[in-house]
């Protein structure tokens, strides 16, 4: 096959892919917005967008590493693995003063980087923080630089109920329901597994627990990467 047949082809499938499928199965003329967000964000998989973002970014912030405290809040959390929680910076000061006087001082996650404008003291309220933003980068390294679009459109779209997941009784009964982790939006993720933390494992709830077990079957769906 020629060079001019080969590009045909892959403009070809790529514009199929993008246009919408209407009811008969035949090509829609309207591109489908959500096909084509996926394959610009990973496009800049691709690229390695991230990767070249955090060089700068790093210079620009101050980072430094987990903290041995962080790094057992998330082994606790997510189960022990070093080499992982190794790639993770969490940035603080310098330009980052300037974003946070946009952004109310919430922290943010940008690929590998945790933007915390917190003071790191390792208390309770700290550490499921950390664990609430070290979700977003577990959605990072699974699905790409998509995560960053998803965690954004919730919160346009529902604003502060972007986090609501509702109550743990409410949780039992999605389940029931058929709901998994994956079907909640990635702010709802990162709260859930917040909210775990803090108020079930560092508060030592025993396996028993009501509330516990509502949580369970969604976490071990975090912790085998199904999001
Ligand atoms: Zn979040």
């Amino acid at each position: 096959m020629g060079r001019l047949a080969i590009i045909n082809c892959c403009q070809y499938n790529l514009v199929k892919f993008i246009m919408t499928n209407n009811q008969e199965g035949k090509t829609d003329r309207k591109p489908n917005i959500w096909k084509l967000t996926r394959c610009v964000f990973r496009a800049f998989d691709i690229l390695r967008f991230p990767c070249i973002f955090e060089f700068f970014w790093h210079i620009l912030t101050k980072v430094s590493p987990l903290n041995q405290g962080e790094i057992e809040a998330a082994s606790e959390m997510f189960g022990p693995n070093p080499s992982r929680f190794n790639t993770v910076r969490i940035a603080q000061g310098r330009l980052l003063n300037i974003v946070f006087l946009f952004n109310r001082k919430r922290p943010f996650v940008t690929f590998h980087t945790i933007n915390y404008s917190r003071p790191r003291d390792n208390s309770r309220k700290h550490l499921a923080d950390i664990i609430h933003e070290l979700t977003h980068v577990y959605q990072f390294e699974l699905v790409g630089t998509i995560y960053l679009w998803e965690a954004l459109r919730a919160q346009w779209k529902w604003k502060g109920k972007a986090y609501d997941y509702g109550t743990w009784q409410e949780l039992i009964i999605k389940r029931n329901q058929g709901w998994h982790f994956r079907d909640y939006c990635r702010e709802q993720q990162a709260k859930m597994a917040e909210v775990y933390y803090r108020d079930i494992l560092s508060a030592d709830t025993p396996i028993s627990d009501n509330e516990r077990q509502a949580y369970e079957p969604f976490i071990h769906e975090l912790r085998h990467g199904d999001l």
